[in-house]
């Protein structure tokens, strides 16, 4: 049988590439940015697998134009850029990450949870635009606590549970929401079940950690900031379309909640122009949720041995439609 031919659309660290070079002739997009769709479309009609992250649209017109197209690895533990259920239609494996990164991404969350509490990134701007006159002053920047307040996850899956346990380090009192109620990791994670409306009327923190899907699409909205105290605080470490960003500007603009704390925006990247950016009460980090380097690079090498597994007929470690594996 000839050497399987493979086409990675981006460029990523050595060792995560050689593994994928043990068996295929490798093709690895060059360029910073993703491959316009037509070269994609292209590189994949000539491939026998593909390794995509969450800027390459894997749909209907993509995998038509591949025909000889036996395995589809995602470097993401979301999906929501491929069109799992085509694939499956096809007989093609999906891998992705899950698992990996969410240490890293509930680092990430508890970060920005903090920085927006505590008012670090604007109190950082403050002092070096030469605001910090004053030693200090009783009432200056004043920010919210973290011990002892209420923190409300949404989506309590392998990042909604890492969130939990680092929360219960800083004493803070939880509550979930998720699409399944997990009675047994209650107890384990420190985590009380609510209904969406009543997290969102009990939390001092709102974090988000669901995937983005139909359902969970503007989940966020004017309705649900209503909802929400106006001490709250809502941190979005899931995808930028989860939280309907035309709200969000009008609820922090209007004090309805305090403050938020966005590592995904929608669209990604944010426009300069967006409104958003003009508040001082939000911070925003872009898309790092889980670029830490020994993270990155399992994510990386999970990616490569889904897709030799794949391009091998082989089952792998992590496939987001198992059925259709041969
Ligand atoms: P996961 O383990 O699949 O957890 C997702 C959780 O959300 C599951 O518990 C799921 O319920 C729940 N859920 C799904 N739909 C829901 C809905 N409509 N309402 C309430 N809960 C719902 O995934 P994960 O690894 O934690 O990752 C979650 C998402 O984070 C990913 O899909 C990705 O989009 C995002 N992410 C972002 C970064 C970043 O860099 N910022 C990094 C990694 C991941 P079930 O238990 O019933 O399935």
């Amino acid at each position: 049988m000839s050497t399987p031919r493979a086409f990675v659309t981006r460029t990523l660290l050595p060792e995560a590439l050689d593994i994928i070079r043990e068996v295929a002739d490798v093709t690895v997009w060059p360029e910073e940015t993703p491959p316009p769709v037509e070269e994609l479309r292209r590189q994949a009609g000539s491939s026998d697998g593909i390794l995509t992250t969450i800027m390459d649209r894997v749909d209907a017109d993509l995998l038509d134009a591949a025909p000889n197209l036996r395995a589809i690895s995602q470097l993401a533990v979301g999906l929501d850029n491929v069109d799992v259920a085509e694939a499956t239609r096809r007989g093609i494996p999906v891998g992705y990450t899950p698992g990996v990164l969410a240490k890293s991404t509930a680092d990430l969350a508890m970060a920005l949870l903090l920085g927006a509490a505590r008012r670090t990134s604007e109190s950082e701007r403050w002092l070096r635009g030469g605001g910090w006159q004053i030693q200090f002053h009783p009432t200056h920047w004043l920010g919210q606590d973290v011990h002892d307040a209420c923190l409300g996850i949404v989506g309590l899956g392998q990042i909604g549970r890492e969130i939990a346990k680092r929360a219960r380090g800083f004493d803070m009192d939880i509550v979930y929401h998720s699409r399944t109620r997990y009675t047994d990791m209650e107890a384990e994670y420190g985590v009380r079940y609510a209904e969406f409306p009543d997290l969102l009327g009990q939390a001092d923190f709102v974090v988000l950690s669901v995937p983005l899907t139909p359902q969970t699409h503007h989940l966020i909205s004017g309705p649900q900031l209503a909802l929400m105290k106006p001490s709250a605080i809502l941190i979005n470490v899931s995808r930028g379309p989860v939280v309907d960003p035309a709200a969000l500007y009008e609820a922090l603009r209007d004090g309805q909640i305090a403050r938020a704390a966005l590592d995904v925006t929608s669209p990604e990247p944010i426009s300069m122009d967006d409104p958003l950016l003009t508040l001082d009460n939000l911070v925003i980090t872009p898309h790092i949720g889980s670029a830490a380097l020994p993270t990155r690079l399992n994510t990386m090498k999970l990616a490569a041995r889904n897709l030799v597994a794949g391009l091998r007929g082989e089952p792998m470690e992590a496939c987001a439609n198992s059925e259709a594996t041969p």
